[in-house]
């Protein structure tokens, strides 16, 4: 049976924390006593530096009840950062930690699932929106462009996948090994690799309190996304550069026809060349940096080359020379 540990980022949720605490300390021991989960399966609370009783109502809670335990950040250090703070601690002690929101806007139903797939051998399981009807225009549209661009850049996200996703301990072991500071685990989890699988819930609305995204986090949340991810912006530098040098040439060739056509005042010609050309060709220049320091960006990340999934190396060649020995 598998030791889950569920890591429930908490950022001034007092107002949510004592009903989720409820629910999903009613669910984990549904799934023990369906023998889904271990005795020893956690749910861990990681306290985002709130300013209010957050980090009270996990103590206490804790306190009573031995599944329930906490984790305290010393500071707000964002939803990304306080996830993988819980993930990493989970990973000590766990055979595979789901994530989860403390709203618990994701529903828990479909925590039967992830376990069932993680029994199948599933080394990710990621929770995906079957749709967006609760969202409103503007969030609905925002967020479907924006993994629509993801996927124009090059970059492989889940669509419709936030947070809510099972990790088993060895890609838990995986994810350790990607030392960037600007987390967006949505971009690295797809890169680890492993056997995966989806499942498919509704996401209901917040039952108590606030939004913690507000518009500014979530526009610096895709932002990192996209740089974190893609060098291809420094890529359209370069091209928008080649193609103004490219038309460069076009425009001079009309300014000297122009020129010899006695339809150019004095100066205009040479003038109108040098702005294009010498434009494009700075525009190229920083390109090529750009590609340079975008090569620097991946190396100081310093992500692992490679992780690897099943290795089979027999040690069984004693035998065999024994074997051709005893038949000399
Ligand atoms: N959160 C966090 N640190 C932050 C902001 C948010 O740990 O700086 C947590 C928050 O408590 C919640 C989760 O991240 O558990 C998602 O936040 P929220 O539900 O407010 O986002 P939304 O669902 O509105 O996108
Ligand atoms: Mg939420």
């Amino acid at each position: 049976m598998a030791k889950v540990y569920f890591v429930v980022p908490c950022y001034n949720e007092e107002e949510v924390l004592p009903e989720t605490i409820k629910r999903l300390n009613n669910k984990l021991e549904k799934l023990i006593q369906a023998g889904k989960a271990d005795l020893e399966s956690r749910i861990i609370f990681v306290d985002d530096g709130s300013k209010d009783k957050t980090w009270q109502i996990i103590e206490n809670a804790s306190k009573k009840n031995p599944y329930i335990g906490g984790v305290k950040l010393s500071a707000n250090r964002g939803h990304q950062n306080a996830l993988l703070a819980g993930l990493m601690t989970a990973k000590e002690k766990c055979d595979c930690a789901i994530s989860l929101d403390a709203d618990l806007q994701d529903d828990i139903e479909v925590l039967d699932q992830f376990i069932d797939k993680y029994n199948e051998g599933c080394e990710v399981v990621y929770g995906v929106r079957s749709s967006r009807d609760k969202d409103t225009a503007f969030k609905r549209g925002t967020a479907q462009g924006y993994y629509k661009f993801m996927a124009m850049l090059g970059v492989d996200i889940v669509y419709n996948h936030a947070d809510y996703r099972l990790m088993g301990k060895r890609a838990l072991d995986a994810l350790a090994e990607y030392k960037e500071v600007n987390l967006f685990l949505r971009g690295i989890v797809p890169l680890i690799g492993f056997r995966s699988d989806y499942v498919y819930y509704e996401r209901n609305e917040r039952f108590a309190g606030e939004s913690k995204y507000p518009l500014s986090k979530m526009l610096k949340f895709a932002v990192d996304g996209i740089t974190s991810f893609s060098v291809k912006p420094l890529k359209i530098i370069s091209n928008v550069g080649l193609t103004i040098c490219f038309l460069s040439i076009l425009f001079f060739i009309y300014t000297l026809v122009s020129f010899f056509a006695g339809k150019s005042v004095e100066g205009w010609a040479s003038e109108m060349c040098s702005i294009w050309f010498l434009g494009g060709l700075q525009m190229l220049s920083i390109g090529i940096v750009g590609t340079y320091v975008g090569k620097i960006y991946s190396e100081v990340k310093a992500r692992p080359r490679y992780i690897i999934d099943k290795t089979i190396i027999s040690n069984d060649t004693d035998q065999t020379v024994n074997d051709s020995e005893e038949k000399l």
